[in-house]
């Protein structure tokens, strides 16, 4: 794929999966060519890279098929995090009970596992067909058309390389919910994730019109007080133990009542518990509505933490995954940490490189 007349070559470094990824998007189109109404979903407790992907997918669609009416649909029924209301056509959100109709396409964005799109999975499920875009561990039997690629660090990479494919123009605004994928997804471009893939379509974004200042500013520097007061809670009581190997800390119910902070605005406190130097492994939990805990799960080397999260019915990748456990805080530290130290011990057996080369693959 080459953009601009330039050099520069985009889509994925192997020639396999750029076949792969050009037979899916080609399936994928043909599929929307042919609906006159599309709902596009991402996955439920909406990141950077969920809702950054589905706003720009919308309004490459919208550019391709003028008269389809397109959805931009939540997976629960509650409002997206405020922080990132300045993405263009925020406001076009949904809840999943505001939509009433069968979809002729439904299109699943940064997920696979059709659990993920919760309170929206009966809209999914009435559909006439279903597209996927992702970047997670393939379901099984999940989509009629789809592209799926664990190697990519965000699916704003492979939503930007459609819009490519697909010749449409990458307008303003469309770069910025891209790119905002990108860099909330790479954790600013510094996770293992961030690859030249990454770099080469975020600079691309950056040449029409994306602006990584406004969304540092919004995303990274837009703080209320009482979220910082949670913040120095959980910094507080940062524990570690296997030697400063494993990391983990929690905010509780009565965290969030004392300090007054929203749920929705502590995703990143994992990355202050990831930063402590020496560990390789980090654990951040935080009280929910209904008696559970979200757990966010963190490795910076060669351990798989997406197996502990699967074994707890949750997912995600080597690198980052995450769980929810029905009971407190105290219990699901009690679950967790004997699993986390396991896993630690365990990949520790095969430090001869060969676990090396796979941590480097299956990157976030
Ligand atoms: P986070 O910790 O930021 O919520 O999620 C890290 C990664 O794990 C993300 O890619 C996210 O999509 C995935 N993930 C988080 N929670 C779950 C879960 O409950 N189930 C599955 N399948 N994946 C999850
Ligand atoms: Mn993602």
């Amino acid at each position: 794929m080459e953009q601009m007349g330039s050099k520069v070559q985009l889509g994925p470094s192997s020639a396999e999966e750029c076949a792969y990824q050009e037979a899916g998007f080609a399936k994928i189109l043909a599929t929307l060519s042919s609906a006159n109404t599309i709902a596009i979903c991402a996955h439920t407790s909406p990141d950077g890279d969920a809702l950054g992907s589905q706003l720009a997918l919308a309004q490459i669609v919208q550019k391709l098929w003028p008269s389809a009416e397109v959805r931009v649909l939540l997976a629960d029924e509650r409002p997206a995090p405020h922080i990132y209301s300045f993405l263009p056509g925020f406001e076009r959100l949904e809840m999943p009970s505001t939509y009433e109709g069968d979809p002729d396409v439904f299109v699943a964005v940064d997920l696979s596992d059709p659990r993920r799109l919760h309170e929206a999975r009966p809209i999914c499920e009435r559909a006439d067909k279903v597209v996927v875009i992702d970047h997670h561990p393939p379901v099984e039997g999940f989509g009629d058309a789809k592209v799926v690629r664990t190697g990519a660090a965000a699916v704003g990479v492979i939503i930007a390389e459609l819009a490519l494919h697909a010749k449409v123009d990458l307008t303003p605004d469309i770069a910025q919910s891209l790119m905002c994928a990108i860099v909330t997804d790479t954790g600013r471009f510094q996770y293992q994730n961030a690859d030249g893939e990454a770099f080469r379509v975020a600079s691309l974004l950056v040449d029409h019109g994306a602006s990584p200042s406004q969304i540092s500013l919004n995303v990274y520097e837009s703080f209320g007080l009482a979220f910082l007061h949670l913040k120095s809670l959980v910094l507080g009581r940062i524990t570690t133990f296997e030697k400063g190997r494993i990391a983990y800390s929690y905010a509780t119910q009565s965290d969030f009542e004392r300090t007054g902070a929203n749920l929705d605005e502590c995703d990143g406190l994992i990355d202050a518990v990831r930063s402590v130097e020496g560990s390789q492994i980090a654990l951040f939990l935080k009280a929910v509505p209904g008696g559970k805990v979200r757990g966010n799960l963190r490795s910076k080397g060669i351990h798989d933490v997406s197996r502990v999260a699967t074994m707890l019915g949750g997912g995600g990748h080597r690198a980052a995954a995450g769980f929810t456990f029905e009971g407190s805080v105290d219990e699901a530290l009690v679950a967790v940490l004997p699993s986390l130290r396991k896993l630690l011990h365990e990949q520790d057996v095969c430090d001869d490189g060969q676990c090396l080369d796979e941590a480097k693959e299956g990157a976030q």
